[in-house]
């Protein structure tokens, strides 16, 4: 077995302290390997690192510092799964090369207005639709969201025009009724914490389009994926959607170095979010190019034919002309770097 984790003594440790800490590392079941350095003195722990996530080991007198050798979000890293992961998102191949365009508006609206952006973001080159039935606003007076009716409207259309479905889960208690529409469950940014929701998505078996918290680290957000795989769900796409930052330039701070980070820590396809991520239209072309450029797995852009009527999000919108624009772009992007945009299954490309 190897060392799991290390325990970096401090400078004045003394010698009982020193014994007493070789005696708990033991106590635990763990073999403890001592190095005495000219400053300070190591002890490194081996054993089977599951056993040790609860144990209160910096308060072990004489401890300075502990350090895991391998990262907390086991499943999630590469040491866990050195290739890239492909996640099948209703027959879409997200990952290893191929892209997600996921194209619709923020909130589920009135049937025809759904297939008329449909077929515009399909035709566009956009590989899955989608749009939200449940709406976690920022005020309690704001549209909601047509609950399961926006999910059956959204299923209809995905299925009239041959595209996989993607839609936001709020609630633990409605992780049935949207896993029982939608080919991807997307958990958003204000519930990326939301460990029972997380949990629940992990046991619903379809895939998991975790948003990163607007606050929240990227080993904070790869520990909320691992919540999900921890549950025998594999099939998780991480979408960088922007982070809080002091400059109200933009709607939120867009953290494109978070892509090749996380695809230097994890296994995970990463997409990226310009829509929330500027809240600007202008932006969202510019930053879609730069999250591929980055590596990014994929785009997330919210269209909408009429933004000024919409329900949600309609300032940040793109008109469908403007998506089939950044979308060509893309396309020609993804060739340059010898990826592509993925294909939509063959028995749902005639729509
Ligand atoms: C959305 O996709 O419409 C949404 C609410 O996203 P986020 O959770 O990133 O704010
Ligand atoms: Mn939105």
């Amino acid at each position: 077995m190897a060392n799991v984790l290390i325990l970096i003594l401090k400078s004045d440790a003394t010698e009982p302290q020193i014994q007493h800490v070789i005696e708990r590392v033991e106590s635990l079941g763990f073999g403890a390997h001592l190095s005495r350095g000219t400053f300070r003195t190591i002890v490194g722990l081996i054993g089977d690192e599951q056993r040790l996530q609860s144990e209160p080991l910096s308060a072990i007198p004489g401890v300075a510092e502990v350090v895991p050798v391998m990262p907390p979000y086991k499943l999630a890293s590469l040491d866990a799964h050195p290739q890239p992961s492909v996640v099948d998102v209703g027959g879409v191949p997200v990952g290893g090369g191929q892209l997600a365009m996921i194209a619709g508006p923020c909130a589920v609206e009135e049937p025809d207005r759904m297939l008329r952006i449909a077929k515009a973001v399909k035709a566009a080159g956009a590989n899955i639709f989608r749009g939200g039935a449940y709406k976690p606003r920022t005020s309690p007076y704001s549209f909601q969201g047509l609950g399961e009716e926006g999910l059956k409207i959204l299923r209809d259309v995905g299925d009239a025009c041959g595209m996989p479905i993607v839609t936001e889960v709020t609630d633990p208690r409605n992780v049935e009724t949207v896993a029982k529409y939608a080919d991807l469950l997307q958990i958003g940014a204000r519930n990326m914490q939301n460990f029972v929701l997380l949990t629940e998505a992990g046991q619903a078996n379809k895939p998991v389009l975790l948003k990163r918290g607007m606050s929240a680290t990227i080993v904070d957000w790869l520990m909320s994926a691992e919540y999900v795989l921890a549950q025998g769900n594999p099939n998780v796409i991480l979408c960088e959607r922007g982070i809080k930052s002091f400059d109200p330039s933009t709607r939120n701070l867009f953290d494109v170095a978070a892509v090749p980070v996380v695809k230097g820590l994890s296994h995970l396809p990463v997409i990226v979010d310009p829509s929330h991520a500027t809240g600007k239209p202008a932006l969202i072309p510019p930053c879609a190019l730069a999250g591929v450029a980055a590596g990014a797995d994929g785009v997330h852009i919210e269209v909408h034919d009429e933004p000024e009527v919409a329900k949600s999000d309609g300032p940040q919108a793109l008109l469908p002309d403007q998506y089939a624009e950044v979308a060509q772009q893309i396309r020609q992007l993804a060739a340059l770097l010898g990826k592509s945009i993925a294909p939509l299954p063959a028995s749902k490309a005639s729509g």
